[in-house]
């Protein structure tokens, strides 16, 4: 029994388990585990996590951040596994009790509410996502007559792009702007007076923008007594993935543990991939650096995901950065297979390629759930979703546009979320708006009688719509009063549909699928315990279709995962494609401005080549297509082999072309070296 009770760590390496171990018994000195790709480190993590809760911790008092809510998912599965060794049973229950497992994001939300009255927020808030803070960022733009004074200005997006980067780089928008929007520089003054309005804008209408879930959490923990109040209620706090937090989010965490106890943070500074969203790759290097105390730094050499020549290649791709990452990984996976560098003549090839490569793979056994398709931008897998469709080989999509950014089930959640929080302007001009008869100026006018009225009901049912919206008006107060009476969740979404179908059927010739949609959403509802946790966490981290807790149930068991480079971090498939490793696109056109940016990309290609266990393909077509910016728009250009792939290290890579040379030329076969003289066979026949 005394053994039993470590056998939950057998598998471990010395250098992991010291990790997991580190400071058993009590609150540890901080601990950094700072290691190269496929080396544990999440692995790692969860293992701790398990062994902290064998060990007595109290799951609750837990504090786990990790990158995606699909990752936190995954690691509490993990966890789960890894203590029913030693515990059985009782496992599961405790790992229900972590619940404060999430995205800084989610987390962030979830403090907020939890904090509001304490820090003068309506707990009643709404989330904008992206999208909704643009069309904010634009209504107040429109509102100071900056749009139409020059057409010049910057766009909604970019406007939001500015805000953001000058939030999370907690900077002023003069360097911003110099830094990375050298072309907006001479708008500083009107983008200072948008950003002020654009702030003032969200609190009137209660909404904070995925940006302020930070930030005002940062702000709440710049007050000592806030952050203590709040760091007291963890033991632990764990990060994943930490070289690509960005300075609010280090600043939360240091603020929470500013002694650093039961500080655990992993990461990769090989791996740092959004700093366009401003992380900070340094926050992982002065973490050691950052406490009273020095942190414990543990590294990790053995990677257990890839075979050697995979790893030999990647290690080679980022062993020419121009920074040093001194990690030199290792594995006992030996292969006899390099890692493909297949040439194509376009994207269709490309797709062509990649389909049929996938089917061969399945036919020996390899199942599409261990193939994956990486992708620079999500734009990029249009003439390979048309291949798969014609093929019919299923496949989901990470990164990009999601299921829940569809127009009709965004109509739906705006409903939901008028209902939550009736100031939300964005929300309830695209609510109204699906009236015939509403445009801009009734929705402004309607949004007016609710905040002369003292109930947000009555003000709607005072309002005298426009004629033609007059048949549809009272309907919808009806069921804005009733979802805001009485809550019958996830009831309240059906409502909302039978509502809004009607509207759906005017507005969209394909009704049909779309209402497969809004009943498919209903399905994801009923695994949320209330209608604001489900907005907040939709809002925040769509589900995909692979999460267990929400996924659209009429996909096929198995199917193939098509993710862009960024969504695919920390993950790993048997068998992986990288698509257009070609310059233009890694790196992007978009990224050559500065070396930091090309340096960034090189990570990049690291990051996509690290997922693959046993083969890769990185595929480099002649020729492809640019959604160009405005200013050049989109065309095809002849592309040459990505950069980060140089003359050098040719040889650690096989290299073939597709379709192969004999297929090019129409089909012919080569030559038989046989020779026979038929003339005279004729010949011989009648002698
Ligand atoms: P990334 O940098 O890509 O996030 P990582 O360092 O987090 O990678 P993990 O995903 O934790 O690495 O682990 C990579 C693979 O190696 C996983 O399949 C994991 O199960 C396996 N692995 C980790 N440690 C061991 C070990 N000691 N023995 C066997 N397999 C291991
Ligand atoms: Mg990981």
């Amino acid at each position: 029994p005394g053994s039993e009770a470590v056998d939950h760590l057998d598998r471990l390496n010395p250098a992991q388990r010291a990790a997991v171990e580190h400071g058993e018994g009590g609150i540890a000195e901080p601990l950094l585990v700072i290691a190269g790709a496929g080396s544990g480190k999440t692995d790692t993590l969860a293992h701790r996590v398990a062994h902290l809760i064998v060990k007595g911790a109290d799951p609750r008092r837990i504090l786990l951040m990790t990158f995606s809510r699909r990752a936190a998912a995954e690691m509490k599965n993990r966890v789960e596994r890894i203590a029913r060794r030693v515990m059985g049973e009782k496992a599961a229950t405790l790992t229900e009790g972590l619940t404060w497992a999430g995205t800084f994001h989610a987390i962030g939300a979830r403090v907020l509410r939890d904090y509001a009255l304490e820090i003068g927020l309506d707990p009643a808030f709404t989330i904008h996502d992206r999208e909704d803070s643009a069309d904010l960022m634009n209504l107040v733009r429109h509102e100071l007559g900056l749009s139409g004074a020059d057409s010049r200005f910057p766009t909604k997006g970019t406007c939001l792009a500015i805000y953001s980067r000058a939030v999370n780089m907690q900077a002023d928008i003069a360097p911003v702007l110099a830094r990375h929007f050298p072309w907006c520089a001479g708008w500083a003054e009107e983008l200072k007076r948008l950003f002020a309005a654009y702030v003032e804008a969200k609190q009137a209408q209660n909404v904070l923008d995925y940006d302020d879930l930070l930030l005002w959490w940062a702000q709440m923990c710049a007050e000592p007594s806030m952050a203590a109040h709040l760091g007291s209620r963890f033991d632990h706090i764990l990060v994943d993935e930490y070289q690509d937090t960005n300075r609010l989010q280090a600043a939360i965490l240091l603020a929470l543990k500013p002694e650093g106890r039961g500080l655990t943070v992993v990461g990769d500074d090989a791996q740092s991939i959004y700093s366009f969203r401003a992380a900070e790759v340094r926050n992982i290097l002065d973490f050691p650096r950052s406490f009273p105390v020095p942190a414990r730094i543990v590294t990790l050499d053995r990677n257990y995901r890839s075979t050697d020549t995979i790893l030999d290649a990647a290690n080679r791709v980022i062993g020419e950065a121009a920074e040093r990452f001194t990690k030199d990984l290792w594995t006992e996976r030996r292969s006899h297979e390099k890692p493909e560098l297949v040439s194509v003549r376009d994207e269709a090839d490309q797709a062509q390629f990649v389909a049929a490569s996938v089917l061969a793979a399945r036919e020996e056994g390899i199942a599409l759930k261990s193939q994956a398709v990486l992708i620079r931008a999500a734009h990029h897998s249009g003439p390979l979703e048309v291949e798969l469709t014609r093929r019919n080989i299923p496949f989901v999509k990470f990164g990009g546009l999601k299921f829940l950014d569809s127009a009709h089930v965004k109509d739906v959640l705006a409903v939901l979320r008028f209902a939550e929080n009736p100031k939300d302007r964005v929300a309830a001009f695209r609510v109204m708006q699906l009236m015939p008869g509403i445009g801009p100026s009734a929705a402004a006018a309607a949004m007016g009688a609710m905040a002369m009225a003292l109930d947000p009901v009555l003000g709607l049912q005072v309002y005298r719509a426009p004629a033609r919206a007059q048949e549809h008006w009272p309907a919808f107060v009806d069921l804005f009063a009733e979802l805001r009476s009485k809550r019958a969740w996830p009831s309240d979404l059906e409502r909302v549909r039978l509502w809004y179908e009607p509207h759906l059927e005017r507005r969209h010739e394909d009704a049909t699928s779309r209402h497969a949609d809004l009943v498919q959403l209903e399905q994801i509802a009923s695994g949320y315990a209330s209608r604001e946790r489900f907005l907040t966490e939709l809002t925040l981290d769509p589900p995909d279709a692979t999460s267990d807790e929400a996924g659209p149930p009429h996909l096929d068991e198995d199917y193939l995962i098509l993710s862009t480079i960024h969504s695919a971090k920390g993950q790993e498939w048997t068998k992986v494609f990288i698509l257009n490793a070609v310059d233009g696109c890694i790196p992007s056109d978009l990224a050559v401005g500065t070396k930091e940016e090309v340096e960034e990309e090189r990570r990049l290609l690291y990051v996509a080549m690290t997922r693959a266990r046993d083969s890769l393909h990185v595929v480099t077509p002649q020729r492809f297509f640019v959604h160009g910016q405005a200013a050049r728009g989109d065309r095809h250009v002849y592309a040459s082999r990505s950069r980060f792939i140089s003359a050098d290290m040719l040889d650690r890579f096989a290299r073939l072309s597709w379709p192969p040379p004999s297929g090019e030329a129409g089909g012919r076969a080569p030559r038989p070296d046989v020779q026979v003289d038929l003339k005279a066979r004729m010949r011989g026949m009648w002698r």
